[in-house]
């Protein structure tokens, strides 16, 4: 048996590689064309974008924290208002509402799917009032969108989704991002779908929303030279839009490779005493973003996997309400018990459709070693 082999956590080059041509042509076609911010390109990967979302609209940003502050301010969202979030998730999610003046609630995750918890939604909104909840697609699985939108909207409150790390993904059979009043995507390099560079998406099925995010996005201009909202500056490039042209025809199938992937791992990591993957609702159609599995003894097998060559990644190592720049909410510790141990636990195993069915194996028979060494 293989003692070593390297497995990196992201392999963006090889993509890039196999899309070379593609992509060459695509940065000639705007330079040619001289349409660098927004234009004809953003344009049609709106609409492309649109058709693969299943939603009437999408609007084009210049990234997925972006997205998420123009909804909040279409939605005007801002001082005095409290929104709530997951206490897992990267920190963009309760930046954002920061950012716009409001304040983040943070609530606890389910333990099966580390995913916003609707029981501890339902405790934090006897206590408080909030215009909105932000349920975030976490590891490309989607949220309890079912109990999350019927206590949401029993308290008048706006669910946004957050499906940065969920493009395609499915709730009972449809489309993440068009199931609130809004979905905020990102096109981070490494996520599912990803630009050259930064930038982000809104996606939504009302119309008069999406109006307004077009304002905001470009300084509240209704017309030329013409502001009746204070906006911002957050447009996509014209070359970022040509590149996601090249990517999104691409994005199903990857995304069904991930699929398989995961049930190779979970093949592969059946019945282990010292993992244990989170698991797939039966409502869900998930994109493995991530593989992640929980372990107890995280550290000493992520350095059992790094002598072997296999890198790993810990998403996410502190909960929001204990991130420092937060520490004005006054959450405490053991305020959110559920993400404050899976910040401890988490561990992210390679996962990329790039990945090879003999390097799923390698890690899966990694971690059977450390399981053997541990019990001996
Ligand atoms: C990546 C990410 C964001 C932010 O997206 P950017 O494009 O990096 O601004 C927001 N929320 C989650 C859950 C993310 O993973």
């Amino acid at each position: 048996m293989r003692r070593h082999m390297r497995v990196p956590v992201a392999r963006l080059q090889a993509q890039h590689e196999r899309l070379r041509a593609e992509l060459e042509a695509a940065f000639d076609r705007v330079l040619r064309a001289g349409s660098f911010v927004l234009g004809s390109e953003v344009e049609a990967f709106e609409q492309e974008f649109s058709r693969y979302c299943e939603v009437r609209e999408t609007v084009a940003v210049n990234s997925g924290t972006d997205a998420l502050i123009l909804i909040l301010r279409a939605l005007d969202i801002g001082p005095g208002d409290r929104v709530a979030v997951p206490a897992l998730t990267f920190a963009a999610t309760a930046e954002a509402v920061c950012l716009t003046g409001a304040q983040p609630l943070v609530v606890d995750v389910e333990e099966s799917t580390l995913t916003l918890d609707p029981g501890a939604l339902e405790r934090a909104l006897r206590q408080t009032r909030i215009r909105a909840v932000i349920p975030v697609h976490l590891y490309g699985h989607p949220a309890d969108l079912d109990s999350i939108t019927a206590m949401a909207h029993a308290h008048g409150a706006y669910v946004i989704e957050d499906a940065a790390q969920a493009h395609g993904a499915r709730w009972h059979g449809k489309r993440v991002g068009g199931l609130g009043v809004a979905g905020a995507f990102s096109f981070y390099p490494t996520k599912n779908l990803g630009s050259l560079g930064d930038g982000g998406a809104v996606a939504t099925n009302d119309l008069s929303l999406a109006r307004r995010l077009r304002q905001l996005r470009d300084h509240g201009q209704e017309s030329k030279y013409y502001h009746t909202l204070l906006g911002m500056n957050s447009r996509l490039d014209g070359l970022q839009a040509a590149f996601l042209r090249v990517k999104l025809p691409h994005l199903e199938q990857w995304n069904a490779r991930r699929r398989t992937l995961a049930q190779f791992y979970r093949r592969g990591l059946s019945g282990s005493r010292v993992v244990e993957p989170l698991s797939e609702r039966y409502e869900a159609e998930a994109v493995y973003h991530q593989f992640v599995v929980r372990c107890p003894k995280r550290e000493a097998l992520r350095s059992f996997l790094a002598q072997r060559g296999i890198q790993t990644a810990v998403h996410y190592p502190i909960p929001v309400h204990l991130q420092p720049a937060l520490s004005f909410l006054s959450q405490s510790v053991g305020s959110c018990p559920v993400a404050e141990r899976a910040a401890r636990e988490v561990l992210a195993l390679p996962m990329y459709p790039e990945l090879d069915d003999d390097e799923v194996r390698f890690v899966c028979e990694t971690v059977r070693d450390f399981e053997a060494e541990a019990a001996r």
